[in-house]
């Protein structure tokens, strides 16, 4: 019986790893990293001259570094 339930949650934390994982590429390793907000914002400013509207900066909980996203409510 306990057998059962050790799997089950074995299956939980892998499900919720790969969760992570998936979260993790999305909202950092695919993205373009800055040191600092005043870099991320210049590049924000950058896309802005150029037409591409809508971004926000924002600090990565992973890298500690800083990113541009185009969409804040899906991080
Ligand atoms: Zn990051």
């Amino acid at each position: 019986m306990d057998d059962i339930f050790a799997r089950e949650e074995a299956h939980r934390e892998k499900a919720s790893a790969d969760h992570e994982a998936a979260r993790r590429r999305k909202a950092c390793e695919s993205k373009n990293r800055y040191a600092s907000r005043a870099e991320a914002e210049e590049n924000l400013a950058w896309c802005e001259h150029n037409g591409k509207r809508g971004l926000s900066v924002y600090r990565c909980p992973y890298c500690d570094g800083w990113h541009l996203t185009s969409h804040p409510w899906d991080e």
